[in-house]
Parts: C-alpha cells; sequence; structure tokens
C-alpha cells in the first residue's frame, strides 16, 4: 500500500529524520512509537505530502507520490495534531466546509457527513458550535473531517495526546472500528500502552531514525530482556534509588517512589534488590514481576525513558 525508503528531512541545522524506511501493508494498523522530538509528525507529514523531504521516495500501491500527487492525495486523510476547526461554525457546518475542500458535494456531503456524526457519537450536537466542544469532542470531528472522502489510508498524529479517558476510550473504539472495516493507518503515539493495544505492527523511532520495527511479539523475542521487577516505596527520595543505578546500570527506570528494573534474570536480580532495599532501609510497599514491556524495549535501545 505505502513504502518509503530512505527519507531525510533538516530543518535549517536541525536534523528531524535519517533514512526512514518503512513498508505498509494494506488494513494493516501501524504504529510510529517514540518520545517527543522523535520525529513523527515529520513523517507523517512528509508521507501525507504536507511536507517535503530533503530526500527519499514514496510510493502509493507502487506510484510515486510526487509523480502522482493529485491521485495520491486522494487516498490519504490526515488526522493532524493541531485542532484544524473554525470554533465559531456548528459540527455539520465545519465538516462542510472540508467536504467541499475534498470536492464533495450536495446528497453525497450530507449523507456522509450523517453517517460520520453518528460513527463518531456526535449525531446529538451535530449543531452546536465547535467552541463548545470539549478537547475529546474536537478530535473526534477532527477525525470525521480526516475520514469524509473515504480514504484509502490515514494517518494520525498523537490523537489521544491531552484530553480525558472516557474521549481516549471511544478513540480507540473508533480505531478499532476502523482497523477491523480494513482501513490502512498509521498512528503515531508516544504512549506505549497504546502501541501495544492497537497496532499490528510498531515502529520504534528515535532521534529520527527507526530503531526497531516488528509486531509487539517479535519484539519481545529479539529482545535480550525477558521480564520487569516494578517496586513501589512508600518512604524513598530520589537520591535513595539513584544509587540502584551504579548496580543495575541502564536497566532502571525510577520515577517518585516507584522503581522498574527491566531484567534477563529474575532469579538472581531480584534477591539483590531486595538485600539494597533492605539495606537502604526502604520500605516496600509493593512488587511485582511483570511481563516486557515496550518501555523497557525502549529504555534496552536507547538507554532512556519514553517520557523523558
Ligand atoms: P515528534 O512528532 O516525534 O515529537 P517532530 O517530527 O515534531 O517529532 O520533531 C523532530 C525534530 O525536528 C525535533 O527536534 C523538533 O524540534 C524538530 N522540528 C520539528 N519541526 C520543526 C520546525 N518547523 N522547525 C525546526 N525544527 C523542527
Amino acid at each position: 500500500m505505502l513504502i518509503a525508503n530512505n527519507l531525510s528531512k533538516s530543518y535549517q541545522n536541525i536534523i528531524a529524520l535519517t533514512n526512514v524506511s518503512l513498508s505498509i501493508k494494506e488494513g494493516e494498523l501501524y504504529g510510529l512509537l517514540g518520545p517527543n522530538g522523535a520525529g513523527k509528525t515529520t513523517t507523517i507529514n512528509i508521507l501525507s505530502s504536507l511536507l517535503k523531504p530533503d530526500s527519499g521516495e514514496i510510493l502509493y500501491q507502487e506510484k510515486s507520490l510526487y509523480q502522482n500527487l493529485k491521485e495520491c492525495k486522494k487516498m490519504i486523510g490526515l488526522v493532524p495534531q493541531e485542532i484544524a476547526l473554525y470554533d465559531d461554525l456548528t459540527a455539520i457546518e465545519n465538516l462542510n466546509f472540508w467536504g467541499k475542500l475534498y470536492g464533495i458535494k450536495g446528497k453525497e456531503l450530507h449523507s456522509k457527513t450523517e453517517e460520520l456524526l453518528k460513527f463518531l457519537g456526535l449525531w446529538d450536537r451535530k449543531k452546536d458550535k465547535i467552541k463548545t466542544y470539549s478537547g475529546g469532542m474536537k478530535r473526534r470531528i477532527n477525525i470525521a473531517a480526516a475520514l469524509l472522502h473515504d480514504p484509502k489510508i490515514v494517518f494520525m498524529d498523537e490523537p489521544t495526546v491531552g484530553i480525558d479517558p472516557q474521549s481516549r476510550n471511544l478513540i480507540f473504539e473508533v480505531i478499532q472500528e476502523l482497523h477491523s472495516r480494513g482501513l490502512t493507518m498509521i498512528y503515531t503515539t508516544h504512549y506505549m500502552e497504546e502501541a501495544e493495544r492497537l497496532c499490528d505492527r510498531i515502529g520504534i523511532i528515535d532521534e529520527g531514525r527507526i530503531i526497531a520495527e516488528g509486531s509487539l511479539d517479535q519484539l519481545k523475542k529479539t529482545s535480550k530482556i525477558k521480564e520487569e521487577i516494578h517496586l513501589n516505596f512508600s518512604n524513598t527520595q530520589k537520591e535513595d534509588l539513584q544509587n540502584f543505578n551504579k548496580v543495575f546500570h541502564g536497566q532502571l527506570l525510577i520515577q517518585e517512589n516507584q522503581m522498574v528494573l527491566s531484567t534477563s534474570q529474575v532469579n538472581t536480580d531480584l534477591p539483590k534488590l531486595i538485600q539494597m532495599c533492605t539495606n537502604a532501609n526502604l520500605q516496600l510497599e509493593n512488587l511485582q514481576v511483570k511481563s516486557l514491556s515496550l518501555e523497557s524495549i525502549f529504555l534496552e535501545l536507547t538507554g532512556k525513558s519514553l517520557r523523558d
């Protein structure tokens, strides 16, 4: 469906992407996972023709994007991070505006707008001005706008950032339904839980490069890490926990009263960890051994946290 070869892009002296290559199959839900500044938006903007790469090629159904721009653009829907809506217009008026930009008119536009507002759970609010909508509802209208022209592939740029959990779940349901209908999607996120939950295949991006790619199972299998030990304390200071870094260098994530150790040898690391906690007079509140997450894989690959 979509092939991108060796995309590179710099903004003046900032290198945003280096030789990013992707191959997306029809019907696939592909997740681009990486921390802020990794190059996710730049990748999506280039793939959806908003931005030109400095080098590299993009093929949609084996046709070059730039040589077949008009035809390819019809296949593409983009849900940008910035909400692209008019606050003083109603939901219907906003969708009509976008529909006309895509060349959809009359009855077709009317029925498409109705179908999408119903699909996104906003039919009851169709005549309300967008300025009365919550952040999550605006995101859903943005998704509707991207679907108006029946695209074959949809790019979603962090569609759940800054919205409440209920709206986030609604957006997940919409994405899962679109996926089950066979729509091809590329979804960017810095939340590993979203990539794990939604995506068939995940590309991990950091500092403008794709550093690993595969299904969640494939990524887990290729990792040396097997498990995570999660510890919660009732009485720690970050400085106390930092001492553990010296022993478990590069395998440890520390946040407030929590510590997560990624390990390939839980049998030896667990007793060592507990002994160190006792020696440091740390009060352990909770201890869990969990299976490997994308967060640990990211830490293993980059030496840093997804949320740094
Ligand atoms: P992400 O979406 O993963 O947060 P971006 O693609 O937005 O990452 O950014 C990648 C890098 O390019 C970052 O270092 C960012 O600061 C830089 N960048 C993005 N857009 C611009 C721009 N318009 N001008 C200059 N630098 C930019």
